[in-house]
């Protein structure tokens, strides 16, 4: 049937119906030669996503040549109305007054989803986020590492990007973004290149600061504004590439930072930024579209939101694809992925086999049923090998089928270097991902060659110290190996070789407090308070250690009254500031600020539990108890909060009313 293209697995996977009865709503999907499209918006909508995805594909490819293609599936979901995003990202809709996006961009490691709504205006601005995100998505395809002022500035650069069906014009720089040009006043340049993403002036979360502004505003000078500097910056991004020191690279591609830093005030003087145009590249033609079934909507929309971690509302909907179209591959997969997220092994593997036989080319549930449990005999070894051998059969740019191989056959006598070649491939395909670079690591110490693993070490650490994702990520990939001394001392390392950096000290200090050792965590966190004083989140984490360890739940009150200062309606930080005030025996407020952290976060488990915890101090035991039998339901428990929870439970309900 539709099993030609290999890329889009997913969507070829669906069965496809001419004609849905009288279904209540209509999807339709629209395919160009790199996206795919659905939506309940009609087909011209889904033509025009598609086309807009595609024009700024090419402009990145146009100023770039870079890799482009993700190696995985890339689905853009565009709805029609609120209600349709709604019932896709409810969790915007359940916290109170909080933000409603036009738009989000959910990159998986095994499939990248976009969800928008198409009824919005221009001054709305819905695909500037998109855009913004997309071109993030395109540099960690291509580099390890950016500096965090190249890449949110190329970012903003391709984020204003205005398409339609003759023309794409872009480069312009974002009016908010002149805005805080003309009333701030500038950061200084050296700040500028040299803020991670521990600063205290980057926050993803607002881009309308000087931060972004200047961000902007230096890579459109870069890129636009002086003769002399054309193809400067895409020379320094390739020694980037090459793993070359950035200081090195700047100097060799960039030159002076002092003269770059008068020509740029020079610039940003002037207020005037022009943009460039140009026809739009894609026949119409290119383009296909048709209608989805009752079924592959349903489908769809529960895979997506498997994907965001709402296993209740997918599993209907992937349980409805899966009566309406008891043959269709990809409501199995999504369905083995929800059991595989909550440790049901062999439900997993079952629906997972099923997709498979539904479809045998659908690599990614056979890529999963790869990864169900361990593989303990020999005979399950080998047919592991064999099945993730053929996922890269079926697509050959899908990293976390050699990073996966690589693992298996690494601990295989003899077969150490393929490992490691399929771990350098996999790295390649994905040269942001921090743990296909520790697993090249760990291979290399394998197989005896120090030398080379201490230099993967040494980049790895460059990233991971202005990068707290990836910082915790490498921590992560320690720790489910069990090996924490070797986490513990790289997290050391890190903090000497960068010891400014706020983002090293949290990591670590959130690492020995899992190893209950509070009171090193405690120094650690004074030392980053020190280094940047009145920061909410720190205060935050400082103060839930204090009230935690109870005895100094008075400080721990005063410095969370700081950070709700910043930020009142935080609902992490409401909840640090109710469980200050229980262990203070003050209940009745304690009540109050844990019920308002959950208008905030609801269905957040921990708060839950310090709420029930408030309740039965004040008596209130059936309360307790909902609000834990509440957070046992949640799809997003630690195992040890679990078992302290039933513990509670089961107390609760022994003893007589
Ligand atoms: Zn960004």
């Amino acid at each position: 049937m539709h099993h030609r293209l290999r890329s889009l697995v997913f969507l070829a996977g669906l069965v496809l119906s001419a004609a849905p009865a009288a279904a209540a709503e209509t999807w339709v999907a629209a395919r160009s030669p790199h996206f795919a499209v659905v939506t309940n918006g009609g087909e011209r909508q889904a033509r025009r996503v598609a086309h807009q995805f595609e024009q700024i594909r090419a402009l990145f490819q146009a100023g770039f040549k870079v890799r482009l293609d993700p190696g995985r599936p890339f689905v853009i979901l565009a709805v029609k109305d609120e209600a349709s995003m709604r019932e896709l990202a409810p969790w915007y809709w359940e916290r109170r007054g909080g933000v409603r996006p036009a738009g989000l961009f959910a990159r998986g490691s095994d499939k990248h989803y976009v969800l928008m709504r198409l009824d919005l205006d221009d001054t709305e601005q819905p695909y500037h986020v998109l855009y913004h995100e997309y071109v993030h998505l395109v540099t960690s395809l291509n580099y390890c590492r950016l500096p965090l002022w190249l890449s949110e500035g190329l970012a903003e650069f391709y984020a204003t990007a205005e398409i339609d069906e003759e023309s794409v014009r872009w480069g312009r720089i974002q009016a908010w973004h002149v805005h805080q040009l003309r009333e701030g006043s500038l950061l200084p340049l050296a700040d500028l290149l040299a803020a991670d993403h521990g600063s205290r002036f980057y926050n993803e979360g607002s881009r309308a600061t000087m931060f972004y502004a200047q961000s902007a505003v230096l890579t459109h000078y870069l890129m636009l504004g002086s003769r002399e500097r054309s193809g400067q910056l895409s020379a320094f991004a390739k020694l980037l590439i090459e793993d070359v020191p950035e200081d090195e690279a700047f100097r060799r591609t960039l030159g002076d930072a002092k003269q770059l830093e008068k020509e740029v005030r020079a610039y940003v003087a002037r207020f005037m930024f022009q943009g460039l145009k140009a026809p739009a590249k894609l026949e119409a033609q290119a383009i296909r579209s048709y209608a989805l079934s009752p079924a592959d909507a349903a489908a769809i929309r529960g895979d997506f939101l498997a994907r965001q971690g709402r296993a209740r509302e997918a599993r209907k909907l992937l349980e409805e694809a899966a009566r309406l179209a008891p043959d269709l591959s990809v409501a199995y997969e999504s369905l083995g992925l929800l059991e595989l997220r909550d440790g049901r092994n062999q439900e997993a593997a079952r629906h997972l086999a099923r997709s498979v036989e539904l479809f045998p080319q659908n690599y990614l549930a056979l890529y999963h049923s790869a990864t169900v449990g361990e593989a303990k005999t020999p005979e399950e070894r080998a047919r592991r090998e064999k099945d993730l051998r053929r996922v890269i059969e079926l697509n050959p740019q899908f990293p976390l089928a050699y990073a996966r191989l690589a693992r298996l056959l690494s601990t295989d006598d003899g077969k150490g270097e393929e490992a490691l070649g399929l771990a350098r491939r996999a790295s390649e395909l994905d040269p942001a991902v921090i743990s296909h670079q520790l697993l090249v690591k760990w291979i290399l110490a394998n197989l005896g060659r120090k030398e080379e693993a201490a230099r993967v070490e040494e980049s790895i650490l460059r990233t991971a110290r202005s990068d707290p994702r990836a910082l915790a990520s490498v921590v992560w990939e320690y720790e489910q190996d069990g090996r924490l001394d070797e986490a513990e001392a790289m997290l050391q390392r890190a903090r000497e070789a960068s010891p400014r950096s706020v983002a090293v000290l949290e990591r670590l200090a959130e690492f020995l407090n899992e190893r209950k050792r509070p009171a090193d965590a405690e120094a650690v966190l004074r030392d980053a308070l020190k280094l940047q004083p009145d920061t909410p989140h720190l205060q935050n984490q400082l103060a839930y250690l204090l009230a935690e360890g109870g005895t100094r739940a008075a400080e721990a009150l005063e410095l969370i009254g700081k950070a709700l200062k910043h930020e009142p309606n935080d609902g992490n930080y409401l909840d640090t500031r109710g469980w200050a005030l229980f262990k203070l025996q003050r209940l009745a407020e304690a009540e109050e600020a844990l019920r308002r952290a959950l208008e905030q976060e609801p269905g957040s488990p921990v708060i839950q539990d310090h709420l029930g915890d408030v309740l039965l101090a004040r008596g209130d035991r059936a309360g307790a108890l909902e609000q834990w039998r509440r957070a046992l339901s949640s799809d997003d428990l630690a195992e040890a909060r679990k078992e302290a929870l039933e513990a509670k439970v089961r107390q609760a309900e022994e003893k007589p009313l």
